[in-house]
């Protein structure tokens, strides 16, 4: 059994190859046309095994991926079973085989090598930010009339798109600066740390709309994540996440870091894209990483899940988003099609 993934991919290599002392592997390798170099004739792609664990690197191209027993089936790796010509079942099957594997792996295995972590610096929010429900409070003790306008504009904004205060932190700021008084700020948290944050315009005509500072690669609300949760909602914006508690990309490309962060959590993905025509991007990149796809039934009506989680309440949203999920890529693609047409 630890060496499901190991055979699978050994039966996938080209019958033109040769294995040397070293112990490696060499075949043409199947990468380089996709990371924009010429196709490989020389044999320069090199795979190794040893116990379960898969290692393949391209002296071509540069390209490499690796498999451990008891981690979880990486993008990279992924993607480099389908150039060697993986279907979507085979690879859907491995991804569920590497998740098996892990309760064969003893935890001291698995500590031995921890999986590379993704490390952000901490940032700090704009200087003069404060958390809306205490400073309301501290208002409210003291004179109710000398609460700012905006502070009650914006708490209310959060209010109106239907957000649990009590489980979601919003900031306010007097600075005038990118319009800061006229905007909610929403910390980003990785891992109990503050890394970034970004501020969403209170009312139509403040531009821009959001007002952002953190990693490129940012992935909204991984510390949110249940460990016992069998699966994950991917949407766009913040607001979509916290609506459903589930994590957010900040727009419709997602990153290769993004996607290894969202796998990461070992459990179904389902993305649920906007049903702006961006969305589409979303929807492509969700096929290329083997993860499910929700057209729920409110997409007809509603332009993302906070929309019609304002309209229909979290249950109702949430049961539909399950309903309606695909696996199936020719499926993914007709709706698509039907959704953004
Ligand atoms: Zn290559």
């Amino acid at each position: 059994m630890l060496t499901t993934i190991q055979d699978s991919v050994l039966q996938l290599l080209p019958a033109r190859k040769k294995t040397g002392q070293n112990g490696w592997t060499s075949f043409n390798a199947p990468c380089c046309t996709h990371n924009g170099e010429s196709a490989d004739t020389r044999g320069r792609g090199g795979i190794k095994t040893n116990a379960g664990a898969v290692s393949y690197h391209c002296f071509n191209c540069g390209f490499k991926a690796s498999f451990v027993p008891g981690r979880h089936l990486t993008f990279k790796f992924r993607k480099l079973l389908s150039w060697l010509g993986a279907d979507d079942l085979t690879i859907r099957r491995l991804v569920i085989d590497a998740v098996r594997l892990k309760e064969l792996v003893a935890p001291e295995e698995l500590a031995k090598e921890p999986e590379q972590e993704i490390v952000y610096e901490e940032r700090q929010l704009p200087e003069q930010a404060r958390n809306v429900v205490e400073l309301a409070n501290f208002y409210i003790i003291g004179d109710y009339n000398n609460v700012p306008a905006e502070l009650l504009a914006a708490i209310e904004y959060v209010h109106r798109r239907d957000i649990d205060l009590g489980k979601y932190e919003f900031y306010w700021t007097p600075e005038e600066a990118y319009n800061l008084h006229r905007r909610v700020i929403i910390p980003f948290y990785y891992r109990g740390k503050i890394v970034g944050y970004t501020s969403r315009a209170i009312a139509d005509g403040i531009k821009p709309k959001y007002w952002s500072n953190h990693p490129a690669d940012f992935v909204f609300n991984l510390d949110n994540q249940q460990p016992s949760s069998k699966f994950v909602v991917v949407c766009e914006g913040p607001f979509d996440a916290m609506s459903v508690d589930g994590v957010a990309i900040n727009g419709a490309e997602i990153s290769d870091i993004q996607v290894e962060q969202i796998d990461r959590l070992q459990r179904e993905v389902i993305v649920v894209p906007d049903s702006d025509r961006a969305g589409r991007k979303l929807v492509d990149r969700a096929v290329e990483a083997g993860w499910t796809v929700s057209f729920p039934v409110w997409l007809e009506t509603c332009k993302d899940i906070n929309e019609a989680v304002v309209k229909y309440g979290k249950l109702f949203v949430l049961k539909a988003i399950l309903e309606a999920r695909e696996t199936s890529r020719l499926k993914i693609e007709l709706k698509k099609k039907k959704l953004y047409a």
